[in-house]
C-alpha cells in the first residue's frame, strides 16, 4: 500500500482562472506564466489545461519551452530572464522564443550573435524592483543598439512592480517607467496577478498573470482568492493514519512544542516537510479533516504532522485529509505558515504522487 498522500491538478478550474485573468485584461494579451513547472503544478498540466487558450506563455527555461514547442504550442512563449550564453541563442531562434534583455551581457550575446531570422524580444526596464533590467541611465542607449541588431524585430517594453498590491509603490514604478520611455512608441507589457487585479488600467498590451492562475491571492491580507472568483488548482490530501489519546500535559511531536491543557485525541497525517508540507507551520495552521476544519498540533516531521482531532468523535485512521485546496485555501494555511502560496505550490516533493481531473 503506498502512503496515501497526493495532490490532484483541476485543469478545469486553471482555465477557469486563466479565462477569469483574461477578462480582466481587457483588450491586453494575457501571457500565462508557467515558469517553475507551473509553479509546481507541472508544465505538461499546464499545457494540457491552457494550450487551447492562452494567448501565449512566459517562464524562464529553455527546456520547459522546448517542452511546450514540442506539445504543438504554437503561440508567443518569453523566456522571463532572457537567455544566459551565446548558445542559447539558436534555440530561441530556432524555438521562435521571445527572450527578455535585461543586462548589457545578453545585448553583447545578440550583437555578436549573427542571427538569420527575426527575433522579437522584450526590453526590461528597472523601475524599482532593482533586481534585472535597465535603468534610466542605460535604457536609452541599450534601446538604439537593440534597434541596430538586423535580427531583432518587435520590441516590446516591460517593468516588474515590487508592490503590485500597494497603490503608492505602483504609481511610482509607473511614473519612472512613463518617464524612462516617453515618446517611444512600443507595446508594453507591466502587470502580475497582483497590478492585473487591482490596477487594471495600468495593464498595458501585455500582461503575466501567475499565481492567479493556480488559485492563489496575490494579496491574500486585501483578498481572499475566492472572493477574486479563483478557484484552488492543486489540492494536496492524505489520510489519518494514527490516533493518539494524550491527557494535560502530555507532548506533541519533536521538541514536544505543543503541550495538551486537557484530554486531547490526536490525530496523525502522512504528510511531512518532505512532501513539501512547510515544516515552520506552527500549531494552529489550519487542516481539514473528513471535510471539517482543525489544526495542527506540534512540529511538522518529515513524513507526517499531527493534528487536532478533539472535537471531531468521527475521525479516525482512514479519514480523508486536505492540506489545502478543496475547502481550505493554499493562502490560509500559507499566512499561519508566514508564508505565500507560491512557496507551497514550488514546494510540493516530487515524491507526492500527482492526478489530474
Ligand atoms: N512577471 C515576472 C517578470 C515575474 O517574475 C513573475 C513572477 O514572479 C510574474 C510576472 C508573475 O507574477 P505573479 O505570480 O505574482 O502573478
Amino acid at each position: 500500500m503506498p502512503r496515501p498522500i497526493r495532490a490532484s491538478i483541476d485543469l478545469e478550474a486553471l482555465r477557469h482562472n486563466y479565462l477569469l485573468a483574461r477578462q480582466r485584461a481587457g483588450s491586453a494579451r494575457a501571457l500565462a506564466v508557467v515558469k517553475a513547472n507551473a509553479y509546481g503544478h507541472g508544465i505538461g498540466r499546464a499545457i494540457q489545461a491552457l494550450g487551447g487558450v492562452a494567448d501565449g506563455f512566459a517562464l524562464l527555461d529553455l527546456d520547459e519551452a522546448r517542452a511546450l514547442r514540442e506539445a504543438g504550442i504554437t503561440k508567443p512563449i518569453v523566456l522571463l530572464e532572457g537567455f544566459f550564453e551565446p548558445a542559447d541563442l539558436s534555440d530561441v531562434q530556432a524555438l521562435g522564443l521571445t527572450p527578455a534583455i535585461h543586462s548589457e551581457a545578453q545585448l553583447v550575446m545578440l550583437e555578436r550573435a549573427a542571427l538569420a531570422g527575426p527575433v522579437d524580444v522584450l526590453v526590461k526596464i528597472n523601475t524599482g524592483m532593482n533586481r534585472l533590467g535597465f535603468t534610466a541611465d542605460t535604457f536609452a542607449p541599450a534601446l538604439a543598439r537593440l534597434k541596430a541588431v538586423p535580427a531583432v524585430r518587435g520590441i516590446t517594453l516591460m517593468t516588474h512592480f515590487a508592490h503590485a498590491d500597494d497603490e503608492v509603490g505602483v504609481a511610482g514604478q509607473l511614473a519612472r517607467f512613463r518617464q524612462i520611455s516617453a515618446g517611444l512608441d512600443c507595446p508594453v507589457s507591466l502587470s502580475n496577478s497582483a497590478a492585473l487585479l487591482r490596477f487594471p488600467k495600468a495593464a498595458g498590451q501585455l500582461v503575466r498573470p501567475g499565481i492567479m492562475l493556480y488559485g492563489g491571492s496575490p494579496m491574500p491580507e486585501l483578498q481572499s482568492a475566492e472572493a477574486i472568483g479563483l478557484r484552488p488548482v492543486m489540492t494536496l490530501s492524505s489520510e489519518i493514519i494514527g490516533v493518539q489519546e494524550i491527557s494535560v500535559g502530555e507532548r506533541v511531536g519533536y521538541g514536544g512544542t505543543f503541550v495538551a491543557d486537557g484530554p486531547t485525541r490526536v490525530g496523525v497525517v502522512a504528510c511531512g516537510y518532505a512532501d513539501g508540507y512547510p515544516r515552520h507551520a506552527p500549531t494552529g495552521t489550519p487542516i481539514l479533516v473528513g471535510g471539517r476544519r482543525t489544526r495542527t498540533l506540534g512540529r511538522v516531521s518529515m513524513d507526517m504532522l499531527a493534528c487536532d482531532l478533539s472535537h471531531l468523535p468521527e475521525a479516525g485512521v482512514g479519514t480523508p485529509v486536505n492540506l489545502w485546496g478543496d475547502g481550505l485555501a493554499a493562502d490560509e494555511v500559507a499566512a499561519a505558515a508566514g508564508t505565500i502560496s507560491y512557496e507551497l505550490f514550488c514546494a510540493l516533493a516530487p515524491r507526492v504522487p500527482v492526478s489530474v481531473r
